[in-house]
């Protein structure tokens, strides 16, 4: 089974090149009742989701928390997929959830970010499913480590299964922050740079956890360039037995997709190629005068060095540091530079400049 990411077409694609839209995919967080299901997919029919996704098992938190209705699910998702022609998407977090699935005829798998933390667990999936070519989208580990989401789909990738997809959710910081799962956005851009191959699609309902930020985030995700989008939606939000903060209405998602800016992979126009080859040509010469100012610097910083050395002085001298920010962040400003980010890329050049000194 191939997974083509050019097969749907919302209502609201526009641009110039023909033919391409996001992978999306929608559905309630939980299958809670086969009404619930065939409600929610009805509404979804027309959506261009190429994906209906639920979950049948649910990793709560809490242990009183609902916890899916279990196998029972799969045979309404199986009617979803006959009367309203969307594929269908679980999570699976064990062996048994993959049998499961696949005797069913669930069309993607999804592993989610409680178990995509754990090697052992991810090789038992990866294994029973060894050869069989089902979609299979990982999702980030719940904990900020891009090594750890490497390696889940460097274990789903060797057990030869269908198109491999990287779903990117948020990760979880201790306290009380406005978004559910802080979104880290260079977490997923690295991953992306480490397998440009892979389709990256972002679940901006559980970064988010309230509706209120699911557009915002879907955006951003559009804009770097993301291929697909999987945003929870259900019949009736307020009355979800998991994550009913976060869920759409059908016409609510209706109205976000068509709010949406997508973008295109590519385009044919010449006139972009040629001014996009000027512009690139002109950054790269810009980058080599910043790398020439910047080993200039650096030379200067080590003959610093050398001179606090002879009169045994300490090389961190807290008023200079305070120094060289009032004054690069005067000249940011003069130049319509943002301070703040001339202030971080300071400390770093500052940190660089005394480790310098003491070689
Ligand atoms: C889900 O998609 O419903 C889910 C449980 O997600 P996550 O694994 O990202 O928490
Ligand atoms: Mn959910």
């Amino acid at each position: 089974m191939s997974l083509s990411l050019t097969d749907t077409k919302p209502g609201s694609l526009t641009g110039e090149e023909e033919g391409f839209s996001p992978l999306l995919i929608s559905g309630p967080c939980s299958a809670e009742s086969e009404q619930q299901v065939l409600d929610t997919a009805r509404g979804l029919a027309d959506q261009g989701i190429s994906y209906f996704r639920a979950g049948i098992w649910k990793p709560r938190t809490n242990p009183d928390s609902f916890a899916g209705v279990g196998k029972k699910a799969l045979s309404w998702l199986q009617t979803v997929k006959s009367e309203f022609g969307m594929k269908t998407a679980v999570e699976v977090a064990n062996t048994s959830h993959v049998e499961a699935a696949l005797r069913h005829d669930v069309d993607m798998l999804w592993i989610g970010a409680r178990t995509s933390v754990n090697p052992f667990t991810v090789q038992e999936i990866a294994d029973a499913l060894r050869g069989v070519k089902v979609p299979v989208m990982v999702k980030n580990p719940i904990n900020p480590d891009l090594d750890l989401w490497v390696g889940a789909l460097e274990r789903i990738l060797r057990a030869d299964v269908g198109q491999v997809m990287a779903c990117h959710r948020g990760f979880a910081v201790y306290g009380k922050t406005v978004l559910r799962n802080s979104p880290l956005w260079e977490i997923p851009i690295d991953l992306k740079a480490k397998f440009p191959d892979i389709p990256l699609i972002c679940d901006p309902s559980h970064i988010s956890g309230v509706r209120g930020y699911i557009y915002t985030i879907s955006q951003k995700a559009l804009d770097l360039g993301y291929e697909g989008l999987m945003i929870e939606s259900h019949v009736d939000p307020s009355r979800a037995l998991s994550d009913a903060k976060q869920q759409l209405t059908p016409k609510d998602l209706r109205d976000l997709l068509a709010k949406l800016r997508f973008k295109q992979p590519t385009t044919s126009n010449l006139t972009y190629h040629t001014r996009m080859q000027y512009l690139r040509a002109a950054i790269d010469e810009a980058d080599e005068r910043l790398m020439e100012v910047l080993a200039e610097r650096m030379e200067i910083s080590k003959r610093i060095g050398v001179l606090k050395l002879e009169n045994n002085l300490p090389f961190y001298q807290y008023n200079r540091w305070a120094e060289i920010v009032e004054h690069v962040t005067r000249k940011a400003d003069e130049l319509g530079v943002d301070g703040d980010f001339v202030q971080k890329l300071f400390s770093i050049i500052h940190l660089e400049s005394i480790d310098i000194q003491g070689e």
